[in-house]
């Protein structure tokens, strides 16, 4: 019955292997436990009689040696729970870790494609779920299934053809378990979908919360939000309606058995097969056998509602991973900062291709502008600069070095970006800047000084270890741009890939964040999405792109004498930012 819902469990054995000593531990505990059931039995038995004739001290001795059963049984139950907690919960553990470091190394279309609340409750909801389910299978399951057989067993000694009608029953339960199973599992894993579609509507509604403000689109939003909601009522009702139904039907079930089994009793106590004890012993031991079934029941469903999680978990495997380093790669010396784009060809979907046959060659320390309406190919051409996506035809290189021969690592160390949206992670401001590189103090307030941060850093109370709140919430706009900066320098790349925010800051926060680029910028290749006058007036090279295709080339002086693309795109784009 459990073994085809279980499979995908089964997969996560090998994760205990380390653990074998304390699991062989636990395990020989469990079987102490378990062996008391019956003694436990046995002694009822002897108790029920005595206590019908009168006989105290038989009584008294018999409770006395109950006692020290109990004694002995409660603590072998407690070895068993806390040496089987540890392994259960490691191998948690392993599976969240697991997953979320093969989430680092999801091919980013991979990634975009799934929502960022939806992955939140996989690896929060669905991985406690699934910890629970491997806890409850190691230090409830296993005992209760075997107590049930050490039980069944004893019944069986005790007199058999008793023993035989019990069993006559054990498939109807068994089959309405199963059947009600099945069902709770299709109704969990539809509640779960819900629940994650809520999530996945919650994370893009609490990040767009101002944006429906600004439309006056609450009661648009808020009617989404209601159908949602209801539909997830509507599918948590379901299950816990079949929940509700299960519970009394087994239970009735198991009345009805026990009933059958006393009237059987009883006829067999007549055929003189059993004797009085024996049957008391036998009624102990029956009773004996309703929580396992309990315990088994409720874990088997949670089994079922831990596979709908173990199967979405699972899922996230499966999707595709960044491509690896070649095994060819070589180490990066280094750097001159040498760009060269050879005829690239690019499409998301390679039969739509988003760049056609650029070409581009920047010289080490040279500044190139992209410029070009939104969706022209301009972050997709930085994202094959950091080979988070691979040209399809036409190659990269780097210092004249096809950027698939590298090292990612090494390559990223080469690189380094500075993204429109400075986001920063939550810490104190050394780790901001720092970003989980080694880096001294020194090398730290160094970044900091030529990005112009060193002074407001200062300023702060905690200096370089005040704590940035999460999303930089604490902090100014034009602050978090120049940590931005400190960030990208620190690993002192040869080259700088800069996507000019677009949002306007005040005059005092640009200039200072002018500042830091420009010392950022120097001595560096920059390739800069460029939104600012200033930015393509300095540029060495200016590249217009278009529909995936440069479409005019060279220096602001030079476009602007032609009356082309570009003169066209700096009279719209740029001159309201001249100031
Ligand atoms: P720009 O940065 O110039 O605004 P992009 O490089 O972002 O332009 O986009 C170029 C084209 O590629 C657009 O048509 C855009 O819709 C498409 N695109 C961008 N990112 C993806 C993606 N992850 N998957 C599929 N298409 C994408």
């Amino acid at each position: 019955m459990l073994a085809p819902s279980s499979a995908g469990f089964r997969a996560l054995w090998p994760l205990l292997k380390p653990h074998r000593r304390r699991l062989l531990l636990g395990g020989l505990c469990m079987l102490v436990f378990v062996a008391c059931w019956p003694l436990l039995a046995w002694l009822a038995g002897q108790l029920i009689p005595a206590i019908g004739a009168g006989d105290l001290p038989a009584v008294a001795r018999t409770i006395g040696a109950a006692l020290v059963v109990f004694m002995v049984q409660k603590a072998a139950q407690f070895g068993q729970d806390i040496l089987l907690a540890g392994p259960a919960l490691r191998v948690s553990q392993e599976l969240r870790r697991s997953l979320f470091a093969r989430l680092q190394t999801l091919d980013f279309g991979a990634l975009e494609k799934l929502s960022a609340g939806d992955l939140t409750y996989r690896l929060t909801e669905d991985a406690d779920r699934v910890g629970e389910v491997i806890y409850k299978t190691i230090q409830d399951t296993t005992p209760s299934a075997l107590q049930l057989v050490v039980v069944l067993g004893y019944m069986v000694w005790l007199d058999w053809p008793l023993a035989l009608a019990t069993l006559l029953l054990a498939p109807v339960v068994a089959l309405l378990v199963s059947s009600f199973g099945a069902r709770v599992m299709g109704a969990a894993e539809r509640s779960q979908k819900q629940v994650s579609d809520l999530a996945s509507l919650l994370g893009e509604a609490i990040g767009g919360l101002p944006l429906v403000r600004a439309f006056a689109a609450e009661p648009w939003l808020q009617e989404r939000f209601n159908t949602e909601i209801d539909l997830h009522r509507q599918a948590r009702y379901r299950t816990l309606r079949l929940l509700a139904l299960q519970h009394p039907v087994v239970g009735f079930i198991e009345a009805a058995g026990i009933l059958t089994v006393l009237l059987v009793g009883a006829a067999r106590i007549q055929a003189q097969g059993l004797d009085s004890q024996g049957f008391s012993s036998y009624v102990a031991a029956l009773l004996m056998l309703i929580d396992p079934i309990g315990h088994l029941t409720t874990n088997f469903n949670e089994l079922q509602q831990g596979q709908a999680s173990l199967k979405r978990l699972r899922a996230i495997e499966s999707e595709p991973v960044e491509k690896p380093d070649s095994v060819r790669a070589q180490p990066l010396g280094a750097v001159r900062g040498e760009l060269l784009l050879d005829q690239v060809s690019f499409g998301y979907d390679p039969a739509s291709p988003v760049l056609h046959s650029v070409s581009l060659q920047v010289q080490p320390g040279q500044v190139v502008a992209l410029v070009g309406p939104s969706g022209a190919g301009k972050s997709t051409l930085f994202s094959l600069l950091l080979r988070f996506n691979i040209a399809q035809t036409g190659q990269v290189l780097l210092d004249q070095q096809n950027l698939v021969d590298l090292r990612a690592r090494d390559l990223r160390q080469a690189i380094a970006l500075v993204p429109q949206q400075s986001s920063v992670f939550s810490g104190t401001v050394a780790e901001a800047i720092a970003f989980g590189r080694p880096a001294s103090p020194e090398q730290i307030r160094e970044a900091a000084r030529v990005a112009n941060a060193s002074g407001f850093i200062e300023a702060l109370p905690g200096g370089y270890a005040s704590r940035i709140e999460e999303r930089g919430s604490n902090f100014s706009g034009g602050q978090l741009q120049r940590l931005a900066i400190a960030r990208a320098v620190l690993g002192d790349p040869a080259v700088l890939l800069l996507d000019e925010a677009t949002s306007a800051l005040d005059a005092e926060a640009e200039e200072a964040v002018q500042m830091g680029l420009r010392q950022a910028m120097k001595g560096r290749t920059v390739v800069v999405i460029a939104h600012r006058l200033s930015t393509v007036q300095e540029a060495d090279q200016i590249l217009v792109l278009d529909s995936g295709r440069i479409v005019e080339r060279g220096s602001h002086n030079q476009l602007m004498a032609t009356a082309g693309r570009y003169r066209e795109l700096c009279e719209r784009q740029f001159i309201h930012l001249q100031a």
